[in-house]
This record gives structure tokens, C-alpha cells and sequence, in this order.
């Protein structure tokens, strides 16, 4: 049976009330976690094909609950996007970016990693001090904004009336913008004509496609045809297999990540990758 009958009937179902009371312990929870410090991030490789040259990394937020272990982000995330603690769990993440990079920039010079790409939920987009908070936590870290790169969802700009005002904001700073998960919302062609955005990350669900001829295979291609048009990169997400890697190449792809180039790992893993080579 579906839930079409709205608040009523799920009242009656024993099985939600369970899910809506752990939803509830898992924000209380989330409040604590993060005085707790039980949040860490992970470095997932962002590579140029065809070489699998590390070129920047993307964030990942990872929670490691006291009972429950590893919860994944897919989890808690929303769950603290309708509690409102993603916009001090969102400032933390950007500041451990922040922190990371100015520190990979003292330590390796021209050899660190281009650029870490931090993750952006909608909530956050849509605060209206989100774009102060940002430029704060650059001048107090020294980060430079040339090696940092922020990733918005499509749902995100298009739910946002000030969206796009506060991207360009954000681009007054020097950051760069991402549109994560590029076709996966109800984007049309013509967000791109408004949205200062300077890297579409193509999602994994038209990457992983298992032949050439499949329509997430004809998609993938058409977007590199337009984002080179408009002049902007494309990453193609969830890369697994060297063929994969291979047609993505082939197709005119110059950027990609999945665990083919590697998982998220932490951040001495992943200095252990850097290379100095193909930044010219
Ligand atoms: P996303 O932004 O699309 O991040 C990419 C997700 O794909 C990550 O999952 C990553 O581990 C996974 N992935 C990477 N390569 C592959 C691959 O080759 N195959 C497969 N099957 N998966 C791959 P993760 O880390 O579980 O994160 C899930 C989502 O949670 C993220 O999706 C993002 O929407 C959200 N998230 C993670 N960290 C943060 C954060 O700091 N802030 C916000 N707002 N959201 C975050
Ligand atoms: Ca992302
Ligand atoms: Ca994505
Ligand atoms: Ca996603």
C-alpha cells in the first residue's frame, strides 16, 4: 500500500513510526556529533583521463557514530539539511577544506593537488549569510581560492530564489562552481546560460552505462558537446571500470573520478597520490 493517504495513515503503521522516531534519535544524535567530533572527511581523486593524473579532490563527509558506526552521508545529510545542523556541519566541512588546502599549498607548492571540491547542500545556498560565513573562513584560513571549487546541486540553484545572485557572490570571491549530479534534476540547458557555473559533474548513473550504444552512453556524449561549447569542464563521476575510462576518453572527457582512480581515502592516503607532472 502506498502512503497516499498522508499523515493519518502513517500514524497507523508501526514500521513508520519506527523510521520516524530513528530519524528523530539520529538528529538528536547529529546535534551532539559534532561537539563530539565524531565527523571526519575523506579526499576522493579527481583525475585527468587518459593518464589517471590526480588533478584535485572532492570532500566527503563522513559520520562515525558511538553505536551505530559509519553512517553514510546519504543518510544523515538530509536528515540534518530539515534540522537545520547542516549549516554549521556544512561551515565545518568547508573550513577542514579550507585548512587542507592552504596547507597542501605550503607543503607542496606548485605539486599539490588543483583544486578540493566541497560539497554545497541547498539549505546552505539558500542562507542568506552562507556567502559571509564563506568569505570569513577564507580569510581566516589563508585558503587561496584558486585551489577551492564548490558543488551545487541543480535542484539547489533552481529551489532558490536568491540562488544564482548568491553564486555570483561567491564568484566574486574567486571561487569556481560545480553543478553536481548534471542530469539527474530538472535541469534544462538554459540554467546554464544563467548559472555562473564552471564544471558540470556528470552523473554516475549515465557514466556507468554498460555498453557504448545505451542511452546514458548517447547522453554523456552529447553533454561534452555542450560544455565545450559553453566553455565549461565536465567531470564524469563513478568511473569503475577501465573501459568505462577508456569511452569516456574517447568521447572527448578530460576529468573523471570513481574507484577505477580511487576511493574516498584520508588525507594522507591521498597526498601519497599526488604527482607534480601534467601541470603545465
Ligand atoms: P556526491 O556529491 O554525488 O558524491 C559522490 C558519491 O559517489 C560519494 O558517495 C562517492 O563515494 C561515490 N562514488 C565515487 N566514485 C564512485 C564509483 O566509482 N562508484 C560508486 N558506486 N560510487 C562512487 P558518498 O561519499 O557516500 O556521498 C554521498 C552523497 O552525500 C554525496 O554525493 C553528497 O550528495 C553527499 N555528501 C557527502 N559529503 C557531503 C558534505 O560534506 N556536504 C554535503 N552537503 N553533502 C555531502
Ligand atoms: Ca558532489
Ligand atoms: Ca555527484
Ligand atoms: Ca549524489
Amino acid at each position: 500500500a502506498k502512503a497516499a493517504g498522508g499523515q493519518r495513515w502513517q500514524r497507523f503503521d508501526p514500521r513508520m513510526d519506527r523510521a520516524a522516531d530513528d530519524t528523530a534519535r539520529l538528529a538528536a544524535d547529529l546535534r551532539g556529533a559534532l561537539a563530539g567530533e565524531q565527523f571526519f572527511v575523506l579526499y576522493q581523486p579527481i583525475v585527468s583521463l587518459p593518464d589517471g593524473v590526480t588533478t584535485g579532490a572532492e570532500v566527503l563527509l563522513r559520520w562515525q557514530h558511538p553505536e551505530r558506526g559509519l553512517v553514510p552521508p546519504d543518510v544523515f545529510i538530509p536528515v540534518a539539511e530539515r534540522t537545520g545542523v547542516i549549516h554549521e556541519l556544512g561551515a565545518w566541512v568547508f573550513e577542514q577544506a579550507c585548512r587542507q588546502s592552504a596547507d597542501w599549498s605550503a607543503r607542496f607548492g606548485a605539486g599539490a593537488p588543483g583544486r578540493i571540491s566541497v560539497n554545497v547542500s541547498a539549505r546552505q545556498l539558500a542562507d542568506p549569510d552562507f556567502v559571509d560565513a564563506v568569505a570569513a573562513t577564507l580569510r581566516a584560513t589563508g585558503a587561496d581560492t584558486d585551489h577551492l571549487l564548490l558543488e551545487v546541486t541543480e535542484t539547489a540553484v533552481l529551489n532558490a530564489e536568491t540562488a544564482i545572485d548568491q553564486l555570483n557572490r561567491l564568484k566574486a570571491l574567486g571561487l569556481r562552481i560545480a553543478l553536481d549530479d548534471f542530469g539527474t534534476g530538472h535541469s534544462s540547458l538554459s540554467l546554464l546560460l544563467t548559472c555562473p557555473v564552471d564544471v558540470l559533474k556528470v552523473d554516475k548513473s549515465f557514466v556507468s552505462g554498460a555498453s557504448a550504444e545505451d542511452a546514458g552512453a548517447i547522453i554523456v556524449k552529447n553533454i561534452i558537446g555542450f560544455t565545450t561549447d559553453f566553455g565549461i569542464d565536465a567531470v564524469a563521476e563513478g568511473v569503475e571500470t577501465r573501459d568505462q575510462a577508456e569511452r569516456l576518453h574517447a568521447a572527448g572527457y578530460r576529468l573523471a573520478q570513481g574507484y577505477l582512480f580511487g576511493r574516498p581515502m584520508s588525507a594522507e592516503a591521498f597526498e601519497a597520490t599526488f604527482q607534480t607532472a601534467a601541470v603545465a
